[in-house]
């Protein structure tokens, strides 16, 4: 399978670094607040990973960490701790903050089909991890100490800046002067802060009470799990300019070596084709999406037709379609679930072939989905094409099992005389063993959406709605 890199800014093949086992970091939520549809859009994204991983045999061990302390309102550097700031505003503890939006973050991974990562550590549970490491930067000479906070140090990093191709001469040119002078450069930034005595987090360390920056634990924390080498790290792209720059940074001068292989960004959902924005009001949640009626599958669906490197526009007109499309596709693939046909197995092979072809594309979603289609369309409706449809739901993870036809009691007033009229001709060739006749008559009602299904205790009919 091949995987587009950031770091080369190239597809590659992939190949585990170690055996079968993969081994993935994926930077998770900051819980001081609901998780948006753009930041579902990423989790669906780390999720796709790691599924077309496991489809392709391999073991996955992912961490996604849970930010519950140094995450500032900039990621610069400045502002204020954004936990700390809900905190207040919420009247709440820090500890009572996270524990709620950690919930809700969990309902909506589950609502939205999403498998659990082996591992969710929490920053505040891995303090002295992160200290031990600002330690080390400090021993080696990467990292400096100032009257508030230790500081990495970029230019003793050659290759800073190498994930977005940052030139730090040019940025030290037309820097703004920063707020902090004592900084010795614009873009070194914060390991660990000094806590003035009111701030509600704080720890000891060897720098005095204080609390870590918010890029260190994703290194301390990929490190304990994952080992100083592992295979893909993963984000949205707002972290390749500044959080992944200095997670490289940090790790590679901590450990004297390339840490990630290879690094997979997740484009922007936009909404109206701009930013979600508090003010505008488009800042949605999925609890917002089922509100208007739109079920969490409905949005997984709609994410699953664009490509994990482009952006996607959310309209409210975008998702109607795609929650049309989805129960189009749900009513066919429940065709092929009551189906009857033979079918040659070479037929669903080369739609397996071609799906499988375009999920080791770079993850081509949409291409893959679109062979899913090709599949549930075909005129031969075959429990044969359903077991295919189930083993891509193991990636899609668009719950295809639950297809059904709707239920005769509803329907009985739907079948029209036409239907009766062939069901009954169909049972009189079969009584007088003309099986030609009734199979020409099932084919035909196949076509018009109808499946008539034979029991001991009579036949049963079903009808695909359209
Ligand atoms: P946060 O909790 O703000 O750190 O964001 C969690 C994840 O969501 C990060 O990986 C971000 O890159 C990602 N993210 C934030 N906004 C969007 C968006 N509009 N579309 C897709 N991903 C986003
Ligand atoms: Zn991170």
């Amino acid at each position: 399978m091949k995987l587009y890199n950031t770091l080369t800014k190239q597809k590659e093949e992939f190949k585990p670094l170690e055996g079968n086992e993969v081994r993935i970091y994926s930077c998770g939520p900051t819980v001081y607040g609901y998780a948006h549809i753009g930041n579902m859009r990423t989790n669906i994204f780390n999720d796709i990973v790691r599924k077309v991983l496991k489809y392709n045999g391999f073991q996955v061990k992912q961490v996604i960490n849970i930010t519950d302390v140094g995450h500032l309102t900039d990621d610069r550097d400045d502002g204020e701790e954004k936990m700390i700031k809900t905190a207040k505003a919420e009247n709440k503890t820090p500890l009572e903050i996270a524990e709620y939006y950690t919930n809700v973050f969990m309902i909506d991974l589950k609502k939205l089909n999403i498998e659990l990562p082996e591992l969710m550590p929490k920053a505040t549970d891995h303090i002295q991890e992160m200290i031990d490491y600002v330690v080390g930067l400090v021993e080696k000479g990467y990292a400096y100490e100032t009257s508030d906070g230790v500081y990495f140090d970029v230019k003793k990093f050659a290759s800073y800046g190498a994930l977005s191709n940052i030139d730090l001469g040019a940025q030290l040119a037309g820097a703004r002067v920063d707020v902090n002078e004592e900084k010795r450069h614009p873009a070194d930034f914060a390991l660990w802060k000094k806590a003035p005595k009111e701030h509600i987090m704080q720890w000891t360390s060897p720098w005095g009470m204080g609390y870590p920056g918010w890029h260190i634990e994703c290194s301390a924390m990929s490190l304990k799990y994952l080992g100083e080498v592992f295979d893909i790290h993963t984000g949205g792209v707002d972290h390749i300019p500044i959080h992944h720059e200095n997670e490289i940074a940090q790790s590679e001068a901590y450990l004297g070596k390339q840490a990630v292989k290879t690094w997979m960004h997740g484009e922007f959902l936009l909404v109206n084709n701009g930013k979600m924005s508090k003010s505008l009001g488009t800042t949605f949640t999925v609890s917002d999406l089922e509100a208007k009626g739109y079920a969490p599958l409905d949005y997984r669906y709609f994410c699953l037709n664009a490509h994990y490197r482009n952006k996607l526009n959310f309209t409210w007109e975008s998702i109607e379609s795609a929650k049309v499309s989805y129960q189009r596709l749900l009513e066919e693939a429940a065709m092929h679930k009551y189906g009857t046909e033979d079918l040659d197995d070479d037929i669903v092979a080369n739609f397996k072939n071609q799906f499988d072809d375009a999920v080791n594309d770079d993850l081509n979603i949409p291409k893959a989905l679109g062979i899913v289609w090709n599949a549930v369309r075909y005129h031969a409706k075959s429990k044969k094409i359903f077991a295919f449809l189930l083993e891509t739901d193991r990636i899609l993870s668009i719950d295809i099992q639950k297809a059904e036809i709707k239920k005769n009691e509803d329907q009985s007033n739907q079948i029209s005389d036409e239907i009766k009229a062939l069901v009954e001709k169909r049972q009189e060739a079969r009584k007088s063993k003309d099986f030609k006749a009734s199979d020409e008559i099932r084919d035909k009602l196949k076509k018009m959406g109808v499946v008539v299904e034979d029991t001991k205790d009579g036949i049963n009919i079903k009808l695909c709605i359209r």
